[in-house]
């Protein structure tokens, strides 16, 4: 129970990405050293992860310059690839879009042979994919253009189930800015990306930090009947009321408990005061502590120091239930 896990991607070594971008990071090492320099990067997060003592890893995205554009560069149609550089703000849509690279799953693989613990992989979900391009191409709705990512996202998804991705996490930050089409498509867009046999998937919703605070009252309970198995949500920076969480109680719930805004280290006090606050909705068999959201924009010290704070703090709360069953 109360088993740790990553939201989100980490910051990226400073030989690898430059860091005073925190998105679309320029690579500073040149492109026919970056895979060997990735690969490394990959090695060090997962150490870093391991020596922190989180128990489902992931590759922390090292290998991609954003988290939507990672899926992107993989397909045919879409003008990433060399010419984003110039097009940062949108991916264009200019043809058929279709599956082209196994990049993720060779990605997963070398993830697998270098840990021995569960690892998860993130893919954007079609929600969020809809809002980061502009269509050229269908010009059809937007729901339509999000069921064709969908339906390759669930191919990319089963691909890489295939080869042995623990978990697959879609995220979707977008699930809390357009409630209305969450309602309208997005939720069927999802459950075409989670169709047939796959692993253990989970959905990434944001916080919008500065809007009313309903947002989660609204989307969990139309996440709950969906077939998705874990929700992953950010209760520590947003100070959400854990009480939303008892609409989410029959999934997994991936509980945000480290502020990804701050540089500040949490206690692991503070972490378990934290996790204690859901136990009360959610069962401890249910609950997996991770971050709030993606690490990236803080410093590596900072990251890997609230990792250990997380690990400590759900090895804090592990202890007062086994002591209280005693
Ligand atoms: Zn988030």
């Amino acid at each position: 129970m109360l088993r740790t896990t990553i939201a989100g991607s980490l910051p990226k070594p400073a030989w690898l990405a430059d860091p005073r971008f925190q998105l679309f990071a320029p690579w500073v090492v040149p492109p026919d050293r970056l895979r060997e320099a990735q690969d490394d990067a990959v090695r060090l997060a997962l150490a870093d992860q391991e020596e922190a003592g989180i128990d489902i890893v992931t590759d922390e995205e090292q290998r991609r310059r954003h988290y939507i554009w990672g899926f992107l560069e993989g397909l045919r149609g879409s003008t990433l690839g060399r010419r984003y550089v110039r097009e940062q703000a949108v991916a264009r849509v200019v043809a058929e879009v279709t599956r082209l690279e196994p990049v993720m799953v060779e990605a997963l693989a070398f993830a697998k042979a270098h840990t021995r613990r569960p690892a998860k992989v993130t893919l954007p979900g079609p929600m969020t994919i809809v809002d980061s391009v502009l269509d050229e191409y269908y010009r059809g709705d937007e729901k339509s253009l999000a069921m064709r990512f969908a339906a390759l996202l669930n191919r990319k998804a089963r691909d890489l189930a295939a080869a042995g991705a623990d978990v697959i996490q879609f995220d979707e930050p977008c699930f809390n800015i357009y409630l209305d089409k969450v309602r309208a498509w997005g939720i069927e867009a999802l459950e075409v990306a989670l169709e047939g046999r796959c692993c253990t998937t989970a959905i990434h919703i944001c916080y919008s930090y500065g809007i009313p605070r309903v947002q989660y009252a609204l989307t969990l309970p139309l996440l709950a009947k969906t077939r998705v198995h874990q929700v992953s949500v950010e209760c520590a920076a947003s100070g959400v009321d854990a009480a939303v969480l008892a609409e989410a109680r029959h999934k997994d719930v991936l509980l945000g408990v480290i502020d990804v805004g701050t540089e500040e280290v949490e206690s692991p006090d503070l972490v378990a005061e934290r996790i204690s606050k859901a136990l009360a909705y959610v069962a401890a068999e249910r609950l997996f502590p991770c971050p709030d959201c993606e690490l990236v924009p803080r410093s590596r010290p900072s990251a890997r120091r609230k990792l250990k704070a997380l690990v400590e703090g759900a090895r804090l709360v592990r202890g007062q239930l086994e002591a209280a069953k005693r």
